[in-house]
């Protein structure tokens, strides 16, 4: 390669390069340049045509790749965790714990939530999620504004899905009583149920208002919530949304027993038989799925958002991922909740989807890390349809990059990064972070954030949800008893 006359506004060098490039090359000593938010040149390390940039990485000791994309979550969940929402499946945590507790957030609340996920998110290298976004509706565009202002400033990439749900069915109304009666001190929400017009009339002025937002980081993406609790006419309704916005859309389906069945029909099924699957279908969980419904699945393009830790943290079960994987299905990872998972950490999630499925299938063969490693980067990337921008180290793609450091205990002997990195690593070695080019976690640390600024915000964060959960009224707050000794 030539030289360039340009100057790098960036160079990482002597960096174990992952690519996840097409032929998944790894480069054991090499460089990667940036100028402004795209990736210009990568290779090895003696073939370097650049002596100087605006900006040098010495890279040493560490693997470079590209930044983790967390498919499927919910930011501002995260202060409802803490020992607020042991313990319960899906939908006691929903009705018991999430929906009350979002009931009391304030504007403050949301802000202090989202810089949190962010803090959390980068410091386990992620650089683009999905959000999936739940608020009481009057208040939802103070929601959506104060979120969506956070990731901007702190400059992830972020697919903000608006969800709604349109409809309860009237076999769910018992099973629904029997939920909320468990925890009769709660207060629980009365609300949730948006008409189909009302919650598609919000999405668009969502759209027109911040799509594209942050130099095209922030996406809005219509979310009918939850298969089951929405009408043919708002599935369809969001599907026409994002199909006129160029956008993907995403739900929930067949999470739960509770969800995998709709108008006579597997979740799925119905889905197909309406008309809403396709390739921009972006479909959260899929646990309780069949090999026919894998058919259909794959018959449309749909993608999956894997989540191991909150299906199994909430009982769900696990999803069937490689036999998605098998006929063809792209699936991406996601940590859900902090709430339901306990952790924004994929490094650490990545374990958990490789043995999850290995104790599935009882087959220790039915996953690999390599594979696992690109469904946080290059498979996650397709998932939310920005597999030509992000996902991989390429030239002309966007400069999202996670450097870890390599030169730790537990990481050492080291034959192959990706097996160190889902089998061995804890989300700690991530040490630097980029997104279009622009740095957002050096040495663990936000560069413009100073140690004070941290213990505040944690600070803030802990006197929020101790505010919610007493305004909520939340079981096991504010004195949670020694729950192995209930009863004694
Ligand atoms: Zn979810």
């Amino acid at each position: 390669m030539s030289p360039r006359t340009r100057t790098p506004s960036l160079l990482v060098r002597n960096a174990q390069v992952v690519t996840m490039d097409p032929e998944r090359r790894v480069l054991r000593s090499g460089w990667l340049a940036v100028e402004e938010d795209r990736i210009v040149g990568l290779g090895p390390g003696d073939d370097c045509p650049y002596d100087r940039a605006e900006r040098v990485i010495d890279a040493s000791g560490m693997a470079l790749l590209p930044g983790f994309v967390n498919a499927h979550t919910h930011a501002i969940h995260i202060l409802l965790r803490g020992g607020l929402s042991d313990d319960r499946a899906l939908y006691d945590w929903l009705f018991n714990v999430v929906l009350p507790g979002l009931r009391t957030y304030r504007r403050e609340d949301v802000e202090v939530a989202a810089r949190l996920f962010c803090l959390e998110a980068l410091r386990s290298g992620i650089t683009t999620f999905v959000d999936n976004v739940e608020f009481p509706t009057e208040r939802w565009d103070m929601a959506a504004d104060t979120a969506i202002g956070v990731y901007r400033d702190a400059g992830l990439r972020v697919m903000f899905a608006r969800m709604f749900y349109d409809h309860t069915p009237d076999d769910f109304l018992p099973v629904l009583a029997a939920i909320e009666a468990k925890e009769p001190e709660v207060r629980h929400d009365p609300g949730g149920i948006e008409p189909a017009a009302e919650a598609l009339a919000a999405i668009e002025r969502l759209l027109r208002r911040h799509h594209g937002a942050g130099d095209g980081r922030i996406q809005v993406w219509p979310s009918p919530g939850v298969a089951r609790f929405c009408t043919r006419e708002g599935l369809l309704g969001a599907r026409d949304l994002a199909r006129r916005f160029g956008t993907m859309l995403t739900l929930h389906l067949a999470e739960s027993p509770l969800d995998r069945r709709q108008g006579g029909l597997s979740s799925v099924q119905y889905l197909g038989s309406i008309g809403f699957l396709g390739p921009d279908v972006l479909a959260g969980h899929c646990v309780q799925i069949d090999a026919n419904d894998i058919r259909t699945l794959r018959a449309f393009d749909v993608k999956v958002a894997n989540n191991p830790v909150s299906n199994l943290l909430l009982a769900s079960g696990i999803a069937p991922i490689a036999e998605m994987q098998a006929a063809g299905i792209t699936v991406g990872l996601g940590t859900d909740d902090g709430n339901c998972n306990g952790s924004v950490n994929i490094v650490a999630d990545m374990k958990f989807a490789a043995l999850a499925q290995k104790g599935r299938y009882r087959d220790a063969a039915a996953i690999t890390a390599e594979k696992v490693l690109e469904m946080a980067t290059i498979d996650g990337a397709r998932a939310v349809g920005l597999a030509d921008e992000i996902g991989s180290l390429e030239v002309g793609k966007k400069a999202d990059l996670v450097l870890l450091q390599l030169r730790r205990a537990n990481l050492v002997p080291c034959h192959s990064v990706a097996s160190v990195l889902v089998y061995q690593a804890d989300g700690t070695e991530v040490d630097t972070v980029v997104v279009d080019g622009r740095v957002l976690l050096e040495g663990r640390r936000p560069p413009e954030m100073g140690p004070g600024e941290e213990a505040e915000l944690l600070a803030r964060a802990q006197a929020a949800s101790e505010r919610i959960a007493g305004e909520a009224r939340l079981a096991g707050y504010p004195d949670r008893p020694w729950w192995s000794i209930r009863g004694v």
